[in-house]
């Protein structure tokens, strides 16, 4: 594999190269593994860097850490280390050399581990084992293979389940046969990796995934492990597609007993995804999309509010997140059916579409498909949102006027005038404060 490694980026050559002399010092054999090794092969861009040690790989982190100044965090629990990377490495130890880092800002450092489920669906008993015991514990053979970098094996593949020739046949294939119950949330990878990869789930693998799926197996997941795994499906490239294969598989009573996904609620998947892509061609400079939490969204739509709090709440969403899920399912009927009218105000608009985040408006784009909501809208995001009045409160100092809670009247005045385009400059805007001061309003 030494070609492989040779094409990566110079810094990222580097920082294996240092990793490798450091764990030929303390005797610790060192390995590239997981996606970083499918897709050094594949040949897709992946700088999240997974290393494996046969020995202590805490230990082996908090020194590799004093070497390259980064900060460290351990997960005693799992013998496991992330260091995080500063953008200019200064070697320890070598006051000459420092490395520019373009490509890398993190390294995940782990201890060669066993595995064993002591029931389906737990969590694992973690003790430390060899490089075979790490491969044993993967999902798939595309995922288990090894890049030793440490020592004369420098580049050398490590691949005990045959993982190469899966990935050049386009195959996910499961480790072992009891991998979907010990794991369920295995489901959902095997699904993602195929069809972010345009593999297939090879037949003996696709059978055992279905059986789990047929007795319910990641209904026993632990809620927020089964979150993650979700929101991993819906940032991936094409979300759609990967939903429309978790239906056929294993549907998603998952996420609620009262989910399902009818064609009429994955046209509105289609639907939000081409308006994240407007979104994307017009606005993307204003602030990134959270794209996944639209298509979440989306899907919970044919739940009732009830039922999508208790999604919520299962699931331990953030607030944030979990804010903007139930503002799009409470959204009054009232709103939608002004939005729907071609009479309505622009401080309307304004007053109905502000307070929403963009990942609801652009929710709301893609289910109502009404020609007036359309535009109204295209009009908010491209004139009215974060729209303010000139005046500030320095300004109303200086004409006299106390600081006070007024204040705000008196901007929601200016800006409704600037809306409804009554005023458009400064001068005008002081024009009417002075205006409305006089009357004592
Ligand atoms: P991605 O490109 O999506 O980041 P990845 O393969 O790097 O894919 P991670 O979730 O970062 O995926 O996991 C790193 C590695 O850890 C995987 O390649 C796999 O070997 C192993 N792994 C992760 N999750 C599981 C799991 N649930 N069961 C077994 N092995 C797992």
């Amino acid at each position: 594999m030494k070609e492989y490694l040779e094409k990566l980026p110079k810094d990222l050559q580097e920082i294996l190269h240092l990793i490798g002399k450091l764990a030929a010092e303390m005797d610790m054999p060192a390995y590239l593994v997981g996606g970083f090794v499918r897709d050094l092969i594949l040949g897709v861009d992946n700088f999240d860097l997974d290393i494996v040690i046969e020995g202590d790989g805490i230990a082996f982190a908090e020194k590799l850490g004093e070497k390259f100044n980064a900060k460290i965090t351990r997960h005693r629990r799992f013998g496991t280390a992330t260091l995080a990377l500063a953008h200019k490495l200064k070697i320890d130890g070598s006051p000459l050399l420092t490395i520019d880092l373009e490509s890398i800002r993190k390294i995940d450092i782990a201890t060669a581990r066993k595995e064993i489920y002591p029931h389906p669906a737990s969590l694992p008993e973690v003790t430390p084992g060899c490089l075979e015991d790490d491969a044993f514990r993967r999902d798939f053979t595309i995922n288990a293979m090894a890049i030793s970098i440490s020592g004369k094996n420098y580049g050398k593949l490590v691949d005990i389940f045959n993982g190469k020739a899966d990935l050049a046949h386009k195959k996910i294939r499961v480790l072992h046969d009891l991998s979907f119950v010990d794991d369920p949330t295995r489901i959902l990878r095997a699904i993602r990796f195929e069809q972010r990869f345009n593999f297939r789930i090879e037949p003996h693998t696709l059978k055992l995934l279905q059986k789990s799926c047929r007795e319910k197996a990641l209904n026993s997941v632990e809620p927020q492990r089964l979150r993650d795994e979700l929101v991993l499906v819906l940032k991936e490239y094409d979300p759609v597609r990967q939903v429309n294969r978790v239906r056929k598989l294993s549907g998603f009573t998952f996420m609620h007993p009262r989910l399902t996904l009818s064609d009429k609620q994955l046209e509105l998947l289609k639907g939000i995804s081409r308006e994240i892509s407007w979104f994307e061609r017009q606005y993307a400079h204003r602030r990134q999309l959270e794209s996944w939490l639209v298509y979440l969204i989306g899907m919970l739509d044919v739940l009732k509010l009830a039922q999508v709090r208790d999604f919520c709440r299962r699931f331990a969403f953030p607030s944030g997140v979990k804010k903007r899920i139930l503002s799009f399912k409470d959204l009054s009927p009232r709103i939608i059916k002004n939005l729907c009218g071609k009479n309505i105000k622009p401080s309307q608009i304004f007053q109905a579409l502000e307070p929403l985040s963009y990942e609801v408006l652009i929710a709301l784009k893609a289910k109502y498909r009404n020609i007036c909501l359309q535009k109204n809208i295209q009009v908010f995001f491209k004139e009215f949102n974060g729209l303010r009045p000139h005046t500030k409160g320095e300004d109303l100092r200086k004409l006299g006027i106390e600081p006070g809670p007024h204040y705000k009247k008196i901007f929601d005045s200016l800006l409704k005038a600037r809306l409804n385009g009554k005023v458009k400059t400064k001068e005008e805007e002081i024009a009417l404060i002075t205006k409305l001061t006089k009357k004592g309003s």
